[in-house]
């Protein structure tokens, strides 16, 4: 586009001189300035030079602001720009500054309306501007201020707040009053300087004291009048309003001021606040006169100009919490002395991890340690051996449960220094707690029974053999209690007594069983045993209680005494001698027996002996006198050799000494050379029968033996069997020998009895009876044998003696 230069300068100056302020004309693409008042001018910090430039030639710091486009922009669209306190950077007096403008581009147009120029006015309004700016800033300054002055004021509400919530904490933490005091000093301080009330702070600070929940009194630094005091105070010290307002502290409390005026005057001179822990007072409350224990501080009260005003008491009251520790000291120290007194292990296991907090003598002795070596140690680490034992299982189990663990006899292993150990425990333990009832220990109380099992083991195997010996013997044991003459006796005893195994039994009513010629004896023997202190042993005849036979019984017995030397019961043990008695008799029986037996062949051969002694010198002595005298004394002799024969096997037979010489030999034969002396006398035939081809493997003499014995017997008690037979048979693998006579027979009672020892049937009306020997000794040598023996007989027909041998 071309914009002509189409105004004079009478034009320019009329445009410029409608300008109110600061005027410029641009036009073409190129932005000439084609005039400019002297204001503008001046603006820009040019001179005239300028006019007739382009503006980018003329003010070329406009580069690169947005100035240049806006004129553009103008020129291509005819809109108008304009804005207010729009930043130039303009270059005046040789410097680029910022400054300020409400402008106008405004597009002038030609009739056509075509954009001819643009017309550029500007207000420097830097001056407004910036002081504007400084406005702004300033309010803002003091907009911050009231800000801080508001937050100030609400953090100040908020450590009164603080300061109301930390009364607890003024109770238990003296020291973190202070520091809320000094922050109330400050916050005083503040308050002063920020001319907040310091009357109402004041007041909510009283309002403080007098709900806090500990004791509070203010007394005034110079003359210690009391200025303040709550009620938790005057409750604390037993004491009205009345009695302190208006008064010195002392006045108020003449009882303390003895011992706590010197300390307050130091806290007053130094500075210092004083602080007391626990310490003890009288105070009457409720008309009740207590001790108690309390914390308090005298706390200087200083105000913002540093001038003490005032000593703050602060006091609490302790007395609960002090008896309460007392009595857990108590506690402790009673369990301390009783651990340490206690004559069996005990030890205290603090905690889970079972520190070995305390032990005592026995217990290191169990331990195998020193206390340097236990005390304040894991009872783990002391004892790794226990881990896989149950212990900690059950310590732990404790601590869980809270009840008591008590289990006797237990065994533990321990390493000692001396090597392992093996114990057997009764252990209890017990669990301690705290005031919050939790298990915090356990009291561990071991007692060491290893020996007392030990020989608790060795008696009860002593007791056992005792009780083998006493059933073997088929001893029974009894006991008397003397103050109730109760009387205990054994399964065996009661069988002897015939007694049913019920049966309440007392020693009186026992004694009744006693055959009365055997019953004073007895009680003599019971009597002496008590009063002398001596066992007894006694023997007697009882009927027992359930009409059986009579027996002999052996009683023992021996008196037991109580620590005061009281007999308080006898205990013993009694066998049945009722068999070995019989045995006697039938001893005492035989010798008179054997006597008697050897004195009548002795007597007769005494008598021919005397005869010959008379006759030898005699010259008409017959021959056949002597012969038949001779012949007694042979006859008396064999007598007398058979006897001692068979007294003889007795004794052998009894030491065992029967020894067999076996050989092989037949029966028959034997039978045929054996009894002469019988076949001599005429008196009996003696048969053999049965199978005669019959041989053993035997002792010979010993089996000849046993039939003499038989078939003297059959001429001795059926001396008038005519015939006595000898009867040979195989019976399986055994010969039977038999000898049978027809005699009187045998009762069928004594029958059994025949091949016992010494056993008779009654021998009277027989001359040649003998010792009761015979049948026993041969019954020995056929056992001996490996045979059997026996007799079948009927009373008036004959017996039927026999006997087995193996064939072989
Ligand atoms: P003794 O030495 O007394 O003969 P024995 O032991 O040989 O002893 O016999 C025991 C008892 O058996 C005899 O006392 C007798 O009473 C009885 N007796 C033995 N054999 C016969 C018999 N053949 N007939 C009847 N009684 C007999």
């Amino acid at each position: 586009m071309i914009y002509p230069s189409q105004f004079s300068s009478d034009q320019l100056l009329e445009i410029l001189t409608q300008a109110k302020t600061a005027t410029a004309i641009h036009s073409t693409d190129e932005m000439i300035i084609e005039t400019a008042n002297d204001a503008m001018i001046a603006i820009w910090g040019k001179d005239k030079s300028v006019i007739g430039k382009p503006i980018e030639e003329a003010l070329p710091e406009l580069k690169g602001q947005p100035f240049l486009g806006m004129l553009q922009s103008v020129l291509h669209t005819g809109q108008t720009i304009s804005g207010s306190d729009t930043r130039a950077d303009l270059v005046v007096n040789g410097q680029l500054q910022p400054f300020y403008f409400d402008f106008e581009y405004k597009a002038i147009t030609n009739a056509e309306g075509q954009v001819i120029c643009v017309l550029h006015t500007a207000v420097d309004v830097t001056e407004r501007y910036l002081g504007r700016q400084r406005e702004m800033e300033l309010e803002a300054e003091l907009q911050a201020a009231n800000e801080e002055l508001a937050s100030t004021n609400e953090e100040l509400a908020a450590s009164n707040e603080e300061l109301g919530a930390s009364n607890e904490e003024l109770a238990s933490t003296i020291e973190e009053l202070t520091v809320t005091n000094e922050e109330l000093a400050e916050s005083q301080a503040v308050l002063q300087s920020m001319n907040i009330s310091l009357a109402e702070s004041e007041s909510r600070f009283r309002n403080m004291i007098a709900q806090a929940p500990v004791g509070i009194c203010i007394v005034r630094a110079g003359d210690l009048m009391i200025q303040e005091v709550n009620n938790a105070y005057l409750e604390l010290v037993g004491r009205q309003r009345a009695d302190m307002e208006n008064r010195t502290i002392w006045e108020a409390m003449p009882q303390a001021a003895p011992v706590y005026a010197p300390v307050m005057n130091e806290v007053i001179n130094s500075g210092i606040a004083f602080h007391a822990s626990e310490h003890e007072f009288t105070f009457t409350r409720n008309g009740q006169t207590e001790q108690v224990f309390v914390n308090f501080v005298y706390e200087p009260v200083t105000y913002a100009d540093g001038v003490m005003k005032a000593i703050m008491v602060i006091a609490f009251e302790v007395t609960d919490q002090v008896l309460a520790r007392r009595k857990i000291e108590q506690s402790e120290n009673r369990l301390n002395s009783m651990v340490m007194t206690a004559p069996i292990g005990m030890t205290v296991l603090r905690g889970r991890d079972l520190i070995i907090e305390i032990a005592n003598d026995p217990m290191y002795e169990i331990w195998g340690r020193t206390p340097q070596q236990v005390l304040g140690k894991k009872l783990m680490d002391v004892f790794p051996e226990i881990a896989d034992q149950p212990f900690p299982k059950m310590l732990q189990d404790v601590f869980t449960t809270r009840k008591r663990l008590a289990i006797p006899e237990m065994a533990v292993k321990l390493m000692t220094p001396l090597g392992e150990v093996n114990y057997i425990i009764d252990f209890a333990y017990d669990p301690l707690f705290d005031l919050d009832g939790n298990v915090e220990a356990i009291l561990t109380t071991v007692t060491n029974i290893t020996d007392q099992v030990n020989a608790r083991e060795e008696l009860q195997k002593a007791r056992d053999t005792l009780k083998q010996a006493i059933d073997s013997a088929e001893m029974g044991t009894w006991s008397v209690q003397l103050s109730t003459d109760e009387l205990t006796v054994s399964e065996q005893g009661r069988k002897m007594h015939g007694l049913t195994n019920d049966a309440k039994l007392t020693l009186k009513e026992s004694l009744k069983l006693i055959a009365p010629e055997h019953l004073d004896r007895v009680k003599n023997a019971i009597q002496m045993a008590i009063e002398t202190n001596q066992s007894f042993d006694v023997e007697y005849i009882i009927n027992p209680a359930d009409g059986s036979k009579s027996r002999w019984l052996k009683s023992t017995g021996k008196a037991y005494y109580s620590d005061d030397n009281r007999p308080e019961s006898i205990a013993g043990t009694m066998i049945d001698i009722t068999e070995s008695k019989a045995y006697d008799q039938q001893k005492d029986d035989f010798i008179s027996i054997a006597s008697h037996e050897l004195k009548t062949p002795v007597t007769s051969l005494k008598a021919a002996l005397q005869l010959m002694d008379r006759m030898k010198e005699k010259e008409d002595l017959s021959t056949q006198i002597m012969a038949k005298l001779i012949e007694q004394c042979n006859r008396s002799m064999d007598k007398i050799s058979t006897l001692i024969e068979d007294l003889l096997n007795l004794s052998r037979m009894n030491e065992g000494q029967l020894k067999l010489d076996k050989s092989n030999f037949n029966i028959a034969d034997l039978l045929a050379n054996c009894c002469n002396h019988v076949r001599a006398s005429g008196k009996h035939e003696l048969i053999t029968t049965g199978d005669k081809s019959l041989n053993v493997f035997a002792d010979e003499h010993r089996v000849d033996q046993v039939i003499v014995n038989m078939v003297n017997n059959a001429v001795k008690y059926a001396p008038n069997s005519k015939e006595i037979v000898f009867k040979i048979e195989k019976k399986g693998t055994a010969v039977k020998i038999s000898v049978k006579d027809t005699g009187p027979g045998i009762s069928p009672e004594k029958l059994s009895h025949l091949f016992e020892r010494y056993y008779r049937t009654d021998a009277s009306g027989y001359q040649n009876s003998g010792l009761g020997l015979g049948l026993y000794i041969s019954a020995e040598i056929v056992r001996k044998h490996g045979g059997e023996i026996g007799v079948d007989s009927e009373l008036g027909k004959g017996s039927t003696f026999w006997f087995t041998l193996p064939l072989k």
